[in-house]
């Protein structure tokens, strides 16, 4: 059983934070331009262009070594590609810092903030509230007045719920099975009130249960109209959850459409089996 710890309470009649307008169903929101990235003479994307629509849920698979994580990289703008360019919501994401580009809408799991594991759930959430704040950096994140404090809890609590860890929300985070960590993560991502929520491998590591309840997560956020990249290489993962799949090998695109499409095209049978797998 998670271990319980509370240290900070909700306090339910603090003021919402404001919400951002989404954008309307199908309209373009993410956009790659013949993006190519070369690490010295490897060229780990080659020219790859994708696009993501509001509201729906784009997987980008792959075999092992097909640049999968460095496309995500250019995309969420934490990396720069060589050549070409990525715009987010018409804009151009290269030369923009993750707090901006958060606020933007686009909003991933945080591999480089690593979970608090003696803090609550609450807490660890509610580091993700912090960017919503009008409060400088997260180093103020403890050190921020009452009334800021309790507005980024019952944000955090609000997300906690919505992602359906309630019940664990004054549980040590630490204490949690690895698939509630992951929607943890989802959790503080949600934090920023994002249009586009980026995952890479969210998968990775977890039981059948726990990736059917992270694919039924994806579903609802889904319905609530959020849009979602998600890189995968499990592609049996992806392919009862997405709308529509992009298929990279040795950096480049091969094949783009429906789920059942991709799981009969040839290319992509043959990456997969022919492969490094
Ligand atoms: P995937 O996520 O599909 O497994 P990656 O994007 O991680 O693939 O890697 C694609 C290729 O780029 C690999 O050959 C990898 O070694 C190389 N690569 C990725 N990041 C770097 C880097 N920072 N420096 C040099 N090579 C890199
Ligand atoms: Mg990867």
């Amino acid at each position: 059983m998670p271990v319980r710890v509370e240290h900070k309470h909700i306090d339910a009649s603090a003021e919402a934070l404001p919400r951002r307008t989404p954008p309307k169903a199908g309209e373009l929101i993410l956009e790659a331009r013949n993006v190519t990235r070369k690490f010295g003479g490897l060229v780990a994307n080659n020219n790859m262009s994708l696009q993501v629509k509001a509201g729906e849920i784009l997987a980008l698979i792959g075999p092992n070594g097909a640049g999968k994580s460095t496309m995500f990289n250019q995309l969420s703008g934490v990396d720069t590609p060589t050549s070409g360019e990525v715009l987010f919501m018409g804009q151009p994401v290269a030369g923009k810092d993750s707090r901006d580009i958060a606020r933007m809408g686009m909003s991933r799991t945080f591999q480089h903030v690593k979970l608090l594991p003696t803090m609550s759930v609450l807490e660890n959430v509610a580091i993700g509230a912090h960017l919503r704040g009008d409060k400088g950096v997260m180093a103020s994140a403890w050190r921020m007045d009452r009334a800021e404090e309790a507005r980024l809890l019952k944000e955090a609590a609000r997300q906690i719920e919505r992602v359906g860890l309630g019940e664990f929300m004054h549980a040590e985070a630490g204490s949690l099975a690895l698939g509630q960590q992951r929607i943890l993560e989802i959790a503080r991502a949600l934090c920023a009130d994002p249009c586009l929520l980026l995952l890479d491998e969210p998968a990775a590591g977890l039981r059948h249960k726990e990736k059917q309840a992270l694919g039924d997560l994806l579903r609802k956020l889904r319905s609530e109209g959020l849009a979602t990249l998600i890189v995968e290489h499990d592609m049996d993962f992806v392919m009862n959850l997405v709308d529509r799949v992009v298929v990279m090998e040795f950096g480049q695109k091969i094949a783009e459409g429906l789920p059942d499409e991709i799981q009969k095209d040839p290319a992509v049978l043959e990456a997969y089996l022919g492969g490094v797998e």
